[in-house]
Formats: C-alpha cells, structure tokens, sequence
C-alpha cells in the first residue's frame, strides 16, 4: 500500500496509534485486570489458531500504516509470553511509515538477552509495569509469587539495551498503594526513567471497579508534592495520554493519566486491535469489527483498507467523558484482550 490518506473520525480525530493485542494470557493475575477468581476459573482464552499470525499482524499494520497510523505499541495480557517476540518487531520495523514501536509488559520476562534482540529488531521503548516497590504489596496486586526485585532487573535490563526513555506505569488503587506512591517517585526520581501514575480505570468488568477506589490525579500530585516541587510541562504532541511534570531541582519528570478524573478523549488517536484480529476503536468499547476473517479469506489490502477506514469513520467513542457509575457496569471487553 502506498501513500496515506488521512482518515478523521466524527469527533475529526485521526488514527495514528495502533495498539496490537499479541497474545489475551498473562503470568500474572493484578487484582484490577485479570483476577483469579474469573481468570483461574472458566475464563475462556483464545485458542492458538485464533491468534492473528506475525504475517497477518504484519499485513494489517501495514494497512493502518496507509490510513494514517505512525505509532504501534505492543501489549496483551503479557506481550512477552508470544514466542520469537524480536521477529513480529523486525517486521513491522520494515514498513516503511512506522516511526515508533514500543511495549509494554510487566518485566518478568525481560532478560538481557530478549531486551537486546527486541532493540536490535528495532524496538525503540518499553514501558514497564510496577505498582509499588514493597513486596507483599506487590503480591497482593499481582497475585502471584514474584519479587519486586525482579521487575527492577527487567528495567535495567531494557536501559541497558538502550529501549530508553524506559517508561513505568504505577496504576494506583485507592487503599491499596497510595502509601507506594512517595516512594516510587523517591526511588525513580533522577534516573532518567518516567513514571506515570495511572488512575484505576473500569476496563473491563471482572475487576468490580468502583469509583471510590480511584485516587485522583489530583491526588497523587498533592502526594509527591509533600516531598518534591513539580511544575507542569506541555505535551509532547497532541494526544498524548499522560500529563506530564517536571520536579523543579532537575530529577526528571513524571506523568500522570487521569483517565477517570480529567478525560482525554478528545485528542484520543487510538485504535486497538484484540490478539484474535478484532479492531476496536475505545478501551472501554463492547464490540469490535472482525478484521481476521477479511486476512483469511481472500479480502485484498484495498478491501481491508475500507473496512478500517470506515469503522474509524463513524467512530464518536468519548467513553472517559460520559464515564458514570452505570456505564462502569456495561459487558465491556477485558483489558487483557483488547491489549491495555
Ligand atoms: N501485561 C502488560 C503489563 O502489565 O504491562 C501489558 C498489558 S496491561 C493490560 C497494560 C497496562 O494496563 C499496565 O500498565 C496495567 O497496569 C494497566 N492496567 C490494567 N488494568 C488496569 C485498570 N483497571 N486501570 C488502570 N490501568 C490498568
Ligand atoms: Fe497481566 Fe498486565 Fe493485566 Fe497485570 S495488568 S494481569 S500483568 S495483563
Ligand atoms: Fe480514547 Fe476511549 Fe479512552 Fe476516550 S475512553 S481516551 S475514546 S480509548
């Protein structure tokens, strides 16, 4: 597919980030995400032959890319747990308009090696997943017998191969570790990695999500300013999803995505694509536009391109901005398979 043609939504947003789903599994099983009581028990995951192929990621991708797409992050459930991960990444780093593709993933996984075969197949950043730096905390997020400890080795391993700026994403559950928030920010604070607090969403619905378990943005600014000056910083471009901060004294900045308090759905240029091939146009969506069939069936890059492009036509998703205690409890798709 050749030359870009810019595709707007009915809210005249373009797409511009693609976010692939590679796999609905998980090692862990985060309390807010993929609790154990639905996940252990008769949760149904997809099947291999379900999951889109590198081929037919890669030809997809390549056709986001002709509507408009720039950007393409990698996640799940855990990303990691797809093998021959670097060679999905060394494909999509060969076509041709993808300026940037990053990950994100919970670390475990993440040995030096994987880290420095995923940059050599051209992965730029990775944004890890860490909600506290105590131990039984972290067990009690996660559900699952690993050490913090781990986690941070991940991080160095993905500094040390140069997948930088490293990114951690801290999603904060009120009563659970807003105690985590002073040190996270005392611990990364002039390390050159950016943390960005994420408030606790209601994606999905197993995670019985609600309102009064949200520490706010606000919040959690108020938290690291008992400690650390912070002044606002402009966004990198428009659509960027965190708010971002800088500590006056010259440690670095953070971010902070206040999904719940502040909506960003305005400048929201993204589209998803769940692991078994279904494009969805809003984290919070319910239904997506099965594009597997289309790859498997005989549909050429044009049909496809149309398909996608009229999908993002009639798009008008605002969900954060119409979020009440009501539309929290909608069947909506997990975050784990639409890829978080
Ligand atoms: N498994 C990988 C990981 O945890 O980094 C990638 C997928 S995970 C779904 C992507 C991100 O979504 C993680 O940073 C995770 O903390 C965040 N997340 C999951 N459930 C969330 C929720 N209910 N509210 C806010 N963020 C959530
Ligand atoms: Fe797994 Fe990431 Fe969800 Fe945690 S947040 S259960 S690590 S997919
Ligand atoms: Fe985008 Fe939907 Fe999130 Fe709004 S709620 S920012 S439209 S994904």
């Amino acid at each position: 597919m050749e030359n870009t043609t810019l595709t707007l939504d009915t809210l005249s947003r373009p797409i511009k980030d693609l976010r692939i789903s590679v796999t609905d599994r998980c090692n862990f099983r985060c309390t807010y995400c993929m609790p154990k009581e639905v996940f252990n028990a008769d949760y149904k995951f997809l099947h291999r032959e379900q999951l889109l192929s590198f081929e037919e990621i890669t030809r997809v991708s390549k056709i986001f890319a002709s509507l408009g797409v720039r950007k393409i992050r990698l996640t799940g459930g855990e990303p990691l747990l797809r093998k021959n991960l670097p060679t999905l990444v060394r494909q999509l780093a060969n076509i041709d308009s993808i300026e940037d593709i990053s990950l994100t993933t919970n670390g475990v996984l993440l040995s030096e090696v994987l880290a420095v075969e995923l940059k050599e197949a051209g992965l730029k950043r990775v944004t890890i997943s860490l909600d506290t730096l105590d131990d039984a905390t972290f067990r009690l997020i996660s559900d699952v017998d690993v050490n913090v400890e781990q986690v941070l080795q991940a991080i160095g391993h993905a500094e040390s191969a140069g997948l930088t700026p490293v990114k951690i994403n801290t999603v904060v559950k009120n009563g659970i570790n807003e105690s985590s928030i002073l040190p996270m920010a005392r611990y990364f604070h002039g390390s050159g990695k950016i943390l960005r607090f994420i408030e606790y969403m209601d994606v999905g619905h197993t995670n019985h999500w609600k309102m009064d378990e949200v520490f706010s943005a606000a919040d959690i600014i108020r938290e690291i300013r008992k400690e650390f000056d912070l002044t606002p910083v402009d966004a990198n471009y428009q659509g960027e999803v965190a708010k971002r901060w800088r500590y006056q004294d010259g440690g670095g900045e953070i971010g902070v995505i206040s999904s719940v308090t502040q909506p960003f759905c305005q400048n929201c240029t993204r589209a998803r694509l769940s692991a078994e091939g279904k494009l969805y146009t809003c984290l919070f969506a319910t239904q997506g536009r099965d594009l597997r069939h289309l790859l498997r069936e005989g549909a050429d890059d044009k049909y496809i391109a149309d398909v996608i492009g009229s999908v993002w036509a009639k798009r008008a998703d605002r969900y954060s901005e119409i979020r009440t205690s009501e539309t929290a409890l909608l069947p909506k798709v997990e975050m784990s398979y639409i890829g978080g």
